[in-house]
């Protein structure tokens, strides 16, 4: 009597935990994720080289009335053709999704929207990365000093939209869809590991003042074009990376 009991009691619990697995995937779904929640820098190689993974989708998520401009994606997408070995090709997605209300940001909001607003993580030989168009400023932007964006995981950046469209309305700056793809360029360079930042550095170019960034005067990776200042009074000009920045991302796999 007692075996029967049990055994109907063992039954019952093996229904159950199948019952668990199959309709609640998220403990497999946390395992796959885990791939793209790590530390800034840390997938360079992947990201660079198609030692791992041949193809590359970038999944751009915009807040309504802040999408970027098509040319910017277009300069994005040519960037990361000169860089990366994607013998797969590079696929960018993009879709609009509503205001969150919570601009300004700190990167702790912007992590919680990603968690629940990105949809695309690396699966077999594709890797992914995310991008958010923020409808507003990163907190504790000051008159002097504004952030134009943030990389903030090994495959996780946030452009500050609200911001490129305020510094745009500005005498003399350059237009918008060149200060989109400078942002875009230049945090993109971040998740490839510069400066010093898992690429390894191939000549001292990294910034003293500045860690992770270039010394090199009007070089891409140069830390002023990260905020609003680098970006005004150059002219409508896209900035690129120096011989230096390149050198380190060749030597880590890239093109
Ligand atoms: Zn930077
Ligand atoms: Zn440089």
């Amino acid at each position: 009597m007692q075996i029967t009991k049990l055994f109907g009691y063992l039954l019952i619990s093996s229904f159950i935990l199948i019952g668990c697995s199959d309709d609640d995937d998220t403990p497999v779904t946390n395992t796959l994720q885990a791939n793209n929640k790590k530390p800034l820098g840390s997938s360079a190689n992947d990201l660079l080289s198609a030692t791992n993974f041949n193809s590359l989708t970038i999944e751009i998520i915009a807040v309504q009335g802040f999408e970027p401009t098509s040319q910017a994606i277009q300069g994005f997408r040519e960037f990361l053709q000169d860089r990366l070995f994607k013998p797969d090709g590079i696929t960018i997605t993009q879709r609009s999704i509503p205001s969150s209300g919570k601009a300004p940001f700190s990167i702790e909001e912007i992590v919680e929207i990603e968690n629940t607003t990105r949809t695309l993580f690396n699966k077999e030989d594709d890797i992914t990365v995310y991008v958010y168009f923020a409808d507003g400023s990163k907190e504790n932007d000051t008159n002097e000093q504004v952030t134009l964006g943030s990389a903030y995981l090994n495959t996780s950046m946030v452009i500050y939209e609200g911001t490129l469209r305020a510094l745009s309305t500005r005498p003399n700056s350059p237009s918008l869809s060149t200060v989109e793809t400078a942002t875009l360029n230049h945090e993109f360079s971040h998740l490839m590991g510069l400066v010093n930042l898992g690429t390894p550095l191939q000549s001292e170019h990294e910034d003293p003042d500045a860690s992770n960034h270039c010394n090199v005067s009007s070089c891409l990776m140069e830390a002023a074009i990260e905020f609003g200042s680098g970006m005004m009074g150059m002219g409508n000009v896209i900035p690129e990376l120096d011989a230096q920045c390149i050198a380190d991302l060749q030597a880590n796999g890239g093109r």
